[in-house]
């Protein structure tokens, strides 16, 4: 062979393998507008015990995260999308690598996620059906290559084409609470909370892009409300009732881009239909906040 084509070759097989790389420095978007939710439901809280792209171990060069969830814990759909794979018929005690346990949903997007290690009879749904973000896909459990440590693995990819490392895609979530890397993605060895992200939506306009997180919702007690600014803004944050009446002022002034937390003591309110009013520089927006008696 002429030296230029053995030359083409390589030049060819170098770039394959350049493609066949998942880039560990990728920044993602804050999380806030993030189409995925945690993959447990609201309220719950679970330490990552293996990042992405370790140095070291099954997620080195690439992205995954494993919740120290346990046998029988309920695991739900990060997003909505049809279920493209679901097996359950390994045992908890079987650590051979390809006897996992899994769920495979695909999204609109051809994203498709993995939800591993299931314990046996643990899929709760089938090849061909659609699930909603939320709902309950699984139970957690220890079958493949987990070592015997209980543990849901989670993992994104790009498409449906490949699920070897190399496709895989970062994932943060809009409704975790916990810590970020300067990635914006979850970090190795922290907890992270679900909050409720179906509850509340924000009706109104807004010129800025920001997010409200309200839980519990209903409540009886004390309300937390987290707003995710994504630019420094003048902002109001109320509880109107019923009748638009001012029940409290949580916050009036200047706030930085980031998370804020506010909480709302209602615990001698009345219950029923509470309104929280947002206004972002001179624009307004509200979400329903329902109080439940004691
Ligand atoms: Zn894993």
């Amino acid at each position: 062979m002429p030296i230029r084509y053995i030359f083409c070759v390589f030049l060819l097989l170098s770039v394959l393998s350049a493609e066949a790389q998942v880039n560990c420095d990728t920044v993602l978007p804050p999380p806030a507008n993030s189409q995925y939710v945690l993959p447990y439901p609201a309220g719950k809280t679970y330490k990552i015990i293996q990042g992405n792209c370790p140095a070291v171990g099954g997620h080195a060069n690439t992205f995954a995260l494993d919740f120290n969830t346990l046998t029988g814990d309920t695991i739900v759909a990060c997003r909505a999308g049809l279920v493209i794979w679901a097996n359950d018929q390994y045992a908890d005690t079987d650590w051979t690598s390809g006897h996992e346990n899994n769920v495979f949903i695909r999204h609109n997007d051809g994203t498709v996620i993995r939800y591993t290690h299931l314990t046996q009879n643990g899929a709760l749904v089938s090849a061909n059906s659609f699930v909603a973000q939320g709902q309950a896909i699984g139970l957690s459990g220890s079958s493949g290559n987990t070592g015997g440590v209980q543990h849901l693995h989670l993992q994104a990819f790009r498409d449906g084409t490949s699920y070897d490392k190399w496709n895989a895609i970062p994932l943060n979530f809009s409704n975790a609470d916990g810590p970020l890397d300067d990635q914006n993605m979850p970090v190795n060895g922290q907890f992270y909370t679900a909050l409720d992200s179906n509850l509340v939506s924000v009706h109104g306009h807004l010129d800025v892009p920001a997010n409200l997180r309200v839980f519990p919702n209903p409540a009886s007690g004390i309300v937390q409300i987290v707003l995710h600014l994504h630019t420094g803004s003048n902002v109001q944050l109320e509880i109107a009732d019923q009748q638009g009446r001012l029940v409290e002022q949580l916050f009036s002034g200047r706030s930085g881009p980031g998370k804020h937390r506010f909480s709302w003591d209602a615990t001698n309110a009345q219950a029923g239909l509470y309104f929280i009013r947002l206004e972002i520089d001179g624009r307004s927006a509200s979400a329903k906040q329902v109080l439940v008696p004691k």
